[in-house]
Parts: structure tokens; sequence; C-alpha cells
């Protein structure tokens, strides 16, 4: 089973529990670099590859509190730094 998807509830990776967001820095709190941070990437990446629309809502949830937490920052900046990079292989052939 997912571990993003737990009785109907978007879960995040075991990861997640350690490389978190700080607000509203956006900071790691493991690892100190912007969130999500590479391992945090990682951890998804691999989970997208088997429920793409889990980790995009998962990620989506992060967007309106970044939104709030950096109010200058152009939307589509925060969308790539949050969203952007998850590419799956189901997207590669598209
Ligand atoms: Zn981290």
């Amino acid at each position: 089973m997912s571990q993003l998807l737990q009785d109907g509830v978007v879960v995040p990776p075991a990861v997640t529990d350690v490389h978190r967001p700080h607000r509203p820095d956006w900071a790691c709190t493991a690892c100190r670099r912007p969130w999500p941070c590479a391992p945090v990437r990682e951890a998804l990446l691999d989970e997208a590859q088997i429920h793409p629309t889990n980790v995009r809502l998962y990620l989506a949830g992060h967007l309106e509190a970044a939104c709030r937490d950096f109010p200058t920052m152009l939307a589509g900046e925060l969308r790539n730094r949050l969203l952007g990079w998850v590419v799956t292989k189901q997207d590669a052939t598209r």
C-alpha cells in the first residue's frame, strides 16, 4: 500500500517526517536546504512513479501555505519549486 494514501488521506512518505518545511522560510528542518530538499524529492519521485496524483496533491497542499509565506514571489515560481520537478515516466510518454 502506498504511504501516500491511507484510509483515503494523503500521507507523505516517512522521509518527510524528518525533512519537513520550516515556515516561514521553507528551509528543510533536517538539512536546512530549500524544501522540498533532495531526500524529499527522491522519495516523492519514487512514489510518483506509482501514485503521481497523490504526490501532486501532497505537494499542492503545501502550495497555499507557501504563497502566504512568500507573498511577493510569483505563484508560478512557487509552483515550479514545489511541483514543477515531479516528472513521471507517464509524463515522458505524453
Ligand atoms: Zn532536507
